[in-house]
């Protein structure tokens, strides 16, 4: 099986180390000739818009799939009439765009956080007399990573806002004062088979996830069914075949859906030592006609991300139970350069395993000490 990944960070790279134990081939396209899968699989380089890169790239291949959700929705289409591109290149486009990701969430009724549509900053005041403040404004398309994303509480915040407020589309959402982020990564395969892993429970600084806990702690059973739910709705209308996850704010026993992606998660990296069958390996499963893996977590895990700077390594393996995920890139201020998992028995002896961690992790923009209390 050939299978083509439409971007070569880390998440690509993730993906082939799943899939060669099942004798996948992977190749990749991406625009840096830096991209992290360089060190282990043939890539292309070039532009995700760049016919005759995509049409290189494709020669051959069985099937191709994304870790990137900003590929131009063009591109996948492209493809999708040369070879079996997954998820669907609908997926692409609604999870592209917030405005687009909001309409399906309420076609689905799926309940999601408050918002209005912009086609500008000039339409901030008529929003903000809709939602209110607090608000958060995000552009429409290319954000993540907490990027294109402003939070305005007072009516001077807006004023600001007005002047440097790029010229773009944006949705305006309600400031949620969630008491926790949870997020859930289902799988679709071919046949319409699902399977879904146990609720994670987030935490982010600047808009940038730091530490996942899984299994989230004391889910009502209804979350993880009002989780479960949200994810078949999304999956089943797009006929979607592949991993997605759905990251929710939690507030007052309910869930809101906050946003959707089309590939692969970060919140999900626990799973390839904490879960029966990692998300890489299922989403490779998936997307080649196979019968997914057990989604079982095994123990609780820890998964922390490595943002900017690297921790001594060998201080980071003496630690039992902990696994380090290095992705080759060059360090930078806010790039996931990496990720530490931590397993344990229980939530408690997990605990008791980030006391062991080196100092490196016990600077506050870790989240571990948050946790706890
Ligand atoms: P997003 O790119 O939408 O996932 O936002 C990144 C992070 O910003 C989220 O994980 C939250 O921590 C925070 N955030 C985003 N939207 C809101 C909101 N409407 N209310 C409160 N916090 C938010």
């Amino acid at each position: 099986m050939s299978i083509g990944i439409l971007g070569g960070g880390q998440l690509g790279y993730m993906l082939a180390l799943a899939g060669y134990p099942l004798g996948m081939r992977f190749r990749f396209l991406d625009p840096s000739p830096e991209a992290p899968v360089g060190r282990i699989a043939p890539r292309v380089t070039g532009d995700f818009a760049d016919r005759g890169a995509l049409d290189k790239f494709a020669n051959g291949l069985q099937v191709v799939t994304y870790e990137f959700e900003n590929v131009p929705f063009d591109s996948a289409q492209w493809l999708a009439k040369r070879v079996s591109v997954y998820p669907p290149p609908a997926a692409l486009e609604t999870a592209q765009d917030r405005l687009r990701e909001k309409q399906l969430f309420e076609k689905l009724k799926i309940p999601t956080t408050p918002y209005a549509s912009l086609s500008s900053a000039y339409d901030l005041d008529t929003a903000i007399k809709k939602i209110g403040l607090p608000a958060v404004v995000k552009t429409r398309r290319m954000g993540y990573d907490g990027k294109g994303q402003w939070v305005l509480k007072t009516p001077e915040d807006v004023k600001a806002a007005k002047e440097i407020l790029p010229k773009q589309a944006f949705v305006l959402e309600k400031f949620v004062a969630f008491e926790r982020e949870l997020s859930i990564i289902a799988v679709r395969g071919k046949s319409g088979e699902t399977a879904f892993y146990p609720l994670v429970e987030n935490y982010h600084r600047e808009g940038i996830l730091r530490l996942s806990l899984a299994p989230a702690r004391s889910v009502a059973p209804e979350i993880q069914r009002a989780a479960e739910y949200a994810a078949v709705q999304v999956l089943d209308s797009l006929n979607y075949v592949g991993v997605l996850a759905i990251e929710f704010f939690e507030l007052d026993g309910e869930l809101l859906a906050n946003e959707m992606a089309p590939r692969v998660h970060n919140s999900g990296h626990w799973t390839i030592e904490g879960a029966v069958t990692s998300q890489f390996e299922n989403h490779l499963r998936a997307i080649s006609g196979l019968p997914l893996g057990q989604t079982t977590p095994i123990g609780a895990s820890a998964m922390i991300n490595l943002i900017g700077e690297l921790p001594d390594m060998a201080e980071v393996l003496a630690v039992p139970s902990t696994h380090l995920h290095l992705y080759g890139k060059e360090p930078r201020p806010g790039r996931k350069l990496g990720h530490v998992t931590l397993r344990a028995p229980s939530v408690d002896r997990l605990f008791s395993r980030f006391a062991s961690l080196p100092p490196f992790f016990h600077r506050p923009d870790f989240c571990l000490d948050g946790v706890k209390s």
